[in-house]
């Protein structure tokens, strides 16, 4: 009889989960004789790409979740130190490997990563397998369905899923039985590690400090370590957290954004906070919808609809996939056809603007003088998560609402702090609140004082993230310069000596700004595309 096939599945950072992962079920639908499931730690992410130590935390503990998945049912996480181009090649060729797996993956990192890896493979006469997985819809197929390119509204968006996408399948539930054996370690001696072109060395050799392949710890990766994060990465983790709220039938019909409240915070957030396992894909979209509708059809009254009720926000993620998968230089204004062309301050990495250096510096580090803007970035920098409206509070006020900086400074600053940041829909949301693309309402500012009020009049989400304000009466929560000197000192915050002075008059620069953005719309230039300058980035 003909030898099974020896499988190589390949894990990427949104591949971490059992359940309803398509690559593992083709994997295990060849009835292979071996399974060899590698995850490479490239070291591409360590030294290209922002990432803090929250979302180091978070994917390390989603990484070691799934290993343990998987030695459950005889099977291990193999984790190469190493580039996938140089790693991959040797492993298949020393474990005999006839068939490669993996997920498609559309940011521009990957999607070329893939290719040249694919191309290797085939070479060696393996067989290749790309799945689509990390989405409900395949990207490519939206954009096909109308006409080869991806719908530009939301609206449009729902019509092609509507009408023109097919169903979606059900889940695939995770595997029972025992998979089958991987090929070992044996064949990974003591490859030294790639030195990056900055003579850097990232991994001393592949096999890790303690030869054993296993996920890296923070040391490891160079940073120091950390106290528990809030979010704890891992499948087990985002299914608790899944039927945890869906078992609310009640809460999930009214689901209804964007009114849930920014600042609610005990015992727990307004929304789900599924968005950092979607993004490592610990938790899968699809099975996230079915779960969904089950729940939508156990509920004897009405629920809410897209865009505003919770499958909404699942959509939502898959409009503007389809969208970056599609648009040359998404992640930028320059090129980005999409993109509104506004001479921001800060539109350039280089920029010498000593003043908006300062603005923005006060805006990256909490100390902007306004307590709510302060308060989100500090949620941001030590939990690596905040509500939807917080972030287009702070998105607002960096950009079109107060300190005109260019949006692309404040996605790299998300990039960092952020332990959901998604390539795709980082650059998207930034888009829309920078009024740049798919939002034109830019004479609509999200006041820093007035609108956080409505949530939390006295101001206890402020008084938990700068404690400094703790004893700032209500009246003057949200304005503390406005507060007799009497009543700054006794609460211990004076402005300007305990809590830093405004960096700008908000009404002044509001004003300002409408003004700008007026011009910018009046010129209605949008980036034309430059296809010799290629996408490299990514995200992890
Ligand atoms: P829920 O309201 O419970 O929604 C469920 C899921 O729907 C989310 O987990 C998410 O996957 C998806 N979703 C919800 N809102 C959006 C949206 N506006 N766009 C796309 N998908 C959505 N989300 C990220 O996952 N990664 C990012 O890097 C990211 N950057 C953002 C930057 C800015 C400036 C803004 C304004 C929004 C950004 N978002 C990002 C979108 C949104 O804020 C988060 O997805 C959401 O707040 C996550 O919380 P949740 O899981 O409780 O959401």
């Amino acid at each position: 009889p003909a030898p099974r096939p020896n499988v190589l599945l390949w894990i990427r950072a949104k591949t971490l989960r059992l359940h309803d992962s398509p690559a593992l079920h083709h994997a295990l639908s060849l009835h292979p004789s071996h399974l060899h499931i590698v995850f490479c730690f490239d070291p591409f992410y360590t030294t290209h790409v922002r990432v803090g130590t929250t979302r180091w935390q978070f994917l390390l503990s989603a990484a070691r979740d799934f290993d343990s998945a998987l030695r459950k049912l005889g099977n291990r996480l193999i984790v190469p130190r190493g580039k996938p181009g140089k790693v991959l090649p040797v492993l298949w060729d020393r474990w005999g490997v006839t068939h490669l797996v993996y997920e498609r993956d559309e940011e521009p990192y990957p999607k070329q990563r893939d290719g040249e890896v694919e191309e290797m493979a085939r070479e060696k006469g393996i067989v290749c397998a790309r799945v689509v997985g990390h989405t409900i819809w395949d990207p490519r197929e939206v954009a096909k369905v109308n006409g080869g390119r991806p719908p530009l509204t939301y609206a449009a968006f729902l019509s092609l899923v509507e009408k023109k996408l097919p169903r979606p399948g059900p889940p695939i539930p995770p595997p029972v039985g025992p998979l089958p054996p991987h090929g070992g370690l044996a064949v990974l001696e003591c490859e030294p590690c790639d030195v990056w072109p900055e003579g850097k060395i990232i991994f001393k050799h592949w096999r890790g400090p303690d030869g054993s392949c296993s996920v890296p710890t923070l040391t490891e990766l160079g940073l120091p370590e950390a106290p528990p994060p809030l979010h704890r990465g891992g499948e087990t983790e985002a299914l608790r957290r899944l039927s945890a709220y869906l078992s609310s039938t009640t809460l999930v019909a009214a689901f209804e954004k964007p009114k849930t409240s920014p600042t609610q915070f005990s015992p727990s957030a307004s929304t789900t906070v599924l968005s950092p396992y979607l993004k490592f894909g610990c938790l899968s979209a699809r099975l996230f919808r079915d779960r969904l509708l089950a729940t939508y059809a156990k509920h004897t009254g009405r629920h809410t609809h897209p865009p505003v009720s919770l499958l909404g926000q699942l959509y939502w993620r898959e409009f503007f996939y389809a969208v970056a998968a599609h648009t040359p230089n998404f992640d930028r204004m320059e090129g980005n056809p999409l993109c509104l062309q506004v001479p921001w301050r800060l539109r350039d990495r280089t920029d010498a603007d000593v003043d908006a250096l300062r603005d923005f510096e006060a805006w990256r580090t909490a100390r902007t003088g306004y307590p709510w803007i302060d308060a989100i970035m500090t949620q941001l920098r030590t939990e690596g998560w905040i509500h939807h409206l917080a972030r287009h509070a702070v998105a607002c006020f960096l950009t079109r609402g107060h300190l005109y900086i260019s949006w692309e400074r404040g996605a790299e600053v998300f990039e960092q702090l952020l332990i959901d940041h998604d390539w795709s829909l980082n650059t998207a949301n930034w888009l829309w609140l920078s009024a740049s693309a798919f939002y034109t309402q830019y004479v609509r500012v999200y006041s820093p004082v007035a609108f956080p009020k409505k949530y939390d009049p006295s101001g206890e989400y402020v008084r938990k993230y700068v404690p400094v304000l703790r004893d700032v009466p209500a009246e003057w929560i949200y304005e503390p310069w406005k507060a007799p000197l009497s009543v700054q000192k006794r609460a211990r915050c004076v402005v300007g000596v305990d809590y830093p002075e405004r960096i700008c008059e908000m009404e002044e620069a509001r004003k300002r700004n409408i003004e700008r953005m007026r011009v910018a719309y009046k010129e209605g230039v949008r980036g034309s595309v430059d296809l010799q300058r290629s996408q490299t980035t990514s995200s992890i």
